[in-house]
C-alpha cells in the first residue's frame, strides 16, 4: 500500500500570498495594474491575473499613465523607486517584509561604512534588488568557495554579510565557517527566510523516509529548484509544475511517496496533483479503497479555526503588523490594531523576533494562506480578569497615562482601557490634565469593565489612601520635641507649612526667626528643607505646631553673655518714635534711647538729633531680660568723658 505524505510547509509562503492578494485586491477595485515582472513563478496564477487585466512589464518605461505598478515580493532597488516617483505612477509595494528587512540592513550598513557581502545568485531579481540598496558597495557570492576567494584578497574592510532569503541554509552554514573568527569588523545577519528554511528542512526530512518525492513548483522558481536538489539527495525526485506533468507510471514503484511544493505553488495545484495521483493509483489498485488523498493533505497541515487560542513565534515585525509562525499552513498576521489597545504603542516596541505570543484566531483564509490573529483580545481577557479582581480587592495598580480625553485621561492596564475622570485625578478642578500624559500613575479601580463600558479608575483615592496611611504612621510616633526634616510646601502670611512625610505641620511666623520679619518668605521659600521640631500637637484636629528657631541662636542669650549695665557700646539707629530712638546692639537685640537721653541738652524732636542708620555710641543703663527691654543713653556715654579721651 502506497503511503502518501504532503510536507506541512509545502506551497505558498506569506510573502507570495501577500503579493498575490495585493494584485487581486487592486484588480477587484477596478485599478489598472502592471506588475514589474511576473508576480509569482506560477504560470496558472500569472495567466489568471492577465485574464483579469493585469499586465506584466519588464521595465517601468512600459508603464501607462495612471497605471498602478506592483513591486513583487522579491523587491527592487532604490533606483527603481526613485524612477517610479519621477514618473508619478502609483505604487503597490508587495515587497515581502523579510526582503524589506534586508534592504534596510543593506542601506543602514552601507551608510555606516560597511562593505556588503550578499550570499545568493547574482542573477536573481531579489539579489539584484538588494544590490540596489547598497549604493554599488557590495559583492555577491554564490557559495563558500567564492567567499573564501574574496577573503584571500580582501582583509581590511568592515563587512556586513547578508543572504538572499531563499539561500540554501546548508551552504550558508559552510559560508559561516569561512569567516575569520571573532573579527569585530564583520557583522553577520541571518536573513534566510524561515519559511524557506522550514520548507527545506521539512522536505529533506520527508525525502529521507520516502521512496519517491514529487516537488511541485515553477521551473524557474529558485526555491523550488533548491527543494528538488535537496530531495534528490535522498530519493528519486521529480520536479513538476502541475498535475499535467505527473508521470503516473512511476508512482507504482514507490511504497512511500512524499510531496512538497515551492513558495509560489498555490494550494489548489497541490490538491490537483494529489487528486491525479489518487485516480491513477486507485486505477492500479495499489491503494486501499478508502484512502483519501485530500484528507492526507488536510491532515498534514495543522488546522486553524476562528476563535481558537494558538501560540505563534514572531518571525518579523514592522510598524503595521507582526508576522508569526503558527506551525500551520497559513502564515499568521497580527495587524498593529490587534496587537494592543494602546494607539500610541508601536509593534516594534512591544514584540521582537523570536517572542512566543498567545493569540486568538479572528479570521482564516485558506485561499490567501493567511490567518489573521489578535493578541489584544487574549490580553484583554486576561487583563479584564485582573482588573475585576483588583476592583474586588482594592488593589493599587500602576500604568502610564496614554491619552488625555474628554473629561479625563486613559490608562491601559494589561491591555484594558481604564478611564480616570478629571475629578479622580487628584488635580485641582480647573487644572490642565496635559501634564499627566506619559506619566506613570497609581490608581485603584472604582468601576469594573462591563460589556460596553470601560473600567473607571481613581488616582485621587490612592493619594488619599497614601495620605491616610502616612498620617496614621505619623501619629503613632509623634511626640513633642521630636525632630523632623521636611520640605516647605506652602507659605501664608502667618507661617510656613512643612511636609513631615504625608502630613503637614506649621511653623508660625514668630517661630521662623529671632528677628522681627514681615512675612515668612523673608526667611524661607517653598521647596526649602527645614529642620523642625514638634512644639505642640492636636491630633483631633490634625494640627501640628512646629518650632524652627534654636535657643542656641537666641540673640538675647548672646547679649546676656556679652553685655552688662554700664557698658559703653556702638549701636545702630533702626527706628525712630516720638519718645525716642531704637538702636540695635547686635542682630535681634534693640534698646531704647529715650528722647531725654539722646543728648546733653534738651531735645524737642528726635529727628533733630538722630536718623535711621546712624551709628551712635551709647551706654547700657538698664537690662530687663524678662520683658526683653534695654535702656540706652547717648547722654551718659557723653558724660563718660574719660571714655572719649581714652579713645
Ligand atoms: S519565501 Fe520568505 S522571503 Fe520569500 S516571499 Fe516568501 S515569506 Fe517572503
Amino acid at each position: 500500500m502506497a503511503k502518501i505524505t504532503v510536507s506541512g510547509s509545502a506551497g505558498f509562503c506569506f510573502g507570495v500570498n501577500r503579493a498575490v492578494n495585493l494584485v487581486y485586491e487592486a484588480l477587484s477595485q477596478g485599478k489598472k495594474v502592471a506588475t514589474l515582472g511576473p508576480i509569482i513563478h506560477n504560470t496558472d496564477v500569472v495567466n489568471d491575473m492577465s485574464r483579469r487585466g493585469a499586465r506584466i512589464i519588464s521595465d517601468i518605461s512600459e508603464l501607462l499613465p495612471d497605471e498602478y505598478v506592483v513591486i513583487r515580493s522579491h523587491g527592487v532597488g532604490r533606483d527603481v523607486y526613485d524612477a517610479i516617483a519621477k514618473l508619478g505612477n502609483p505604487v503597490i509595494d508587495a515587497t515581502c517584509p523579510f526582503v524589506s528587512r534586508i534592504h534596510r540592513i543593506a542601506a543602514e550598513k552601507t551608510a555606516e561604512g560597511y562593505f556588503i557581502l550578499i550570499a545568493g545568485d547574482e542573477n536573481h531579481p531579489e539579489v539584484q534588488g538588494i544590490v540596489g540598496h547598497c549604493n554599488k558597495n557590495c559583492f555577491v557570492f554564490k557559495d563558500q568557495f567564492v567567499l573564501n576567494d574574496f577573503f584571500q584578497k580582501n582583509h581590511e574592510k568592515k563587512l556586513a554579510i547578508i543572504s538572499q532569503t531563499t539561500y540554501n541554509n546548508i551552504i550558508w552554514g559552510e559560508c559561516l565557517k569561512v569567516l575569520p573568527k571573532d573579527d569585530p569588523n564583520i557583522v553577520v545577519y541571518d536573513t534566510i527566510c524561515t519559511a524557506t528554511e522550514q520548507r527545506q528542512t521539512d522536505s529533506a526530512a520527508l525525502a529521507k523516509k520516502s521512496d519517491l518525492m514529487i516537488v511541485i513548483g515553477g521551473k524557474h522558481s529558485s526555491n523550488t529548484v533548491k527543494l528538488y536538489d535537496i530531495c534528490s539527495q535522498y530519493c528519486r525526485t521529480y520536479h513538476i509544475e502541475n498535475a499535467d506533468e505527473l508521470d503516473t507510471s512511476d508512482l507504482t514503484n514507490a511504497d512511500k511517496i512524499g510531496i512538497t511544493a515551492g513558495a509560489s505553488t498555490p494550494a489548489h495545484i497541490i490538491k490537483e496533483v494529489v487528486s491525479t495521483m489518487e485516480e491513477n493509483l486507485n486505477k492500479d489498485n495499489n491503494l486501499e479503497e478508502d484512502f483519501d488523498f485530500a484528507q492526507a493533505i488536510d491532515e498534514s497541515f495543522k488546522k486553524l479555526h476562528t476563535g481558537a487560542r494558538v501560540k505563534g513565534i514572531v518571525m518579523a515585525v514592522n510598524n503595521s503588523e507582526v508576522i508569526v509562525d503558527l506551525g500551520a499552513k497559513q502564515t499568521g498576521s497580527v495587524p498593529a490594531s490587534e496587537l494592543t489597545n494602546d494607539p500610541s504603542a508601536k509593534p516594534t516596541e512591544l514584540v521582537k523576533e523570536g517572542d512566543e505570543l498567545d493569540l486568538i484566531v479572528i479570521k482564516v483564509s485558506d485561499q490567501d494562506g493567511i490567518a489573521t490573529l489578535s493578541k489584544k483580545r487574549v490580553d484583554e481577557q486576561a487583563g479584564v480578569d485582573k482588573v475585576v479582581k483588583a476592583k474586588e480587592e482594592g488593589t493599587v495598580l500602576e500604568a502610564t497615562v496614554s491619552a488625555v480625553v474628554k473629561g479625563g485621561v486613559n490608562v491601559f492596564y494589561e491591555g484594558v482601557r481604564i478611564f480616570i475622570p478629571a475629578s479622580q485625578t487628584g488635580l485641582p478642578r480647573e487644572a490642565s490634565l496635559d501634564g499627566l500624559k506619559g506619566q506613570t500613575v497609581k490608581f485603584i479601580v472604582i468601576e469594573a469593565p462591563e460589556r460596553r463600558k470601560s473600567a473607571v479608575g481613581s488616582i485621587k483615592r490612592v493619594s488619599q489612601k497614601e495620605k491616610d496611611a502616612a498620617k496614621a504612621k505619623f501619629w503613632e510616633t509623634a511626640e513633642i520635641g521630636k525632630e523632623y526634616e521636611g520640605e516647605v510646601k506652602s507659605l501664608t502670611s502667618y507661617g510656613a507649612f512643612v511636609d513631615l512625610g504625608g502630613i503637614d505641620g506649621m511653623v508660625h511666623i514668630s517661630e521662623l526667626s529671632w528677628n522681627r520679619i514681615k512675612h515668612p518668605k523673608d526667611v524661607v521659600s517653598v521647596g526649602d528643607m527645614l529642620k523642625v521640631y514638634i512644639k505642640d500637637l492636636d491630633q483631633e484636629n490634625d494640627r501640628i505646631s512646629l518650632g524652627y528657631k534654636r535657643s542656641e541662636d537666641n540673640p538675647w542669650e548672646k547679649f546676656k553673655a556679652e553685655f552688662s549695665v554700664g557698658d559703653i557700646v556702638d549701636a545702630k539707629i533702626v527706628s525712630i518714635t516720638s519718645f525716642g530712638a531704637f538702636a540695635q546692639i547686635i542682630d535681634g537685640v534693640d534698646g531704647l534711647i529715650h528722647i531725654s537721653q539722646l543728648a546733653d541738652r534738651r531735645v524737642e524732636n528726635v529727628k533733630d538729633v538722630v536718623s535711621v542708620g546712624d551709628e551712635v555710641t551709647v551706654k547700657i543703663t538698664n537690662i530687663d531680660m524678662d520683658s526683653k527691654r534695654i535702656s540706652l543713653s547717648i547722654r551718659e556715654a557723653l558724660d563718660e568723658g574719660d571714655y572719649s579721651d581714652e579713645d
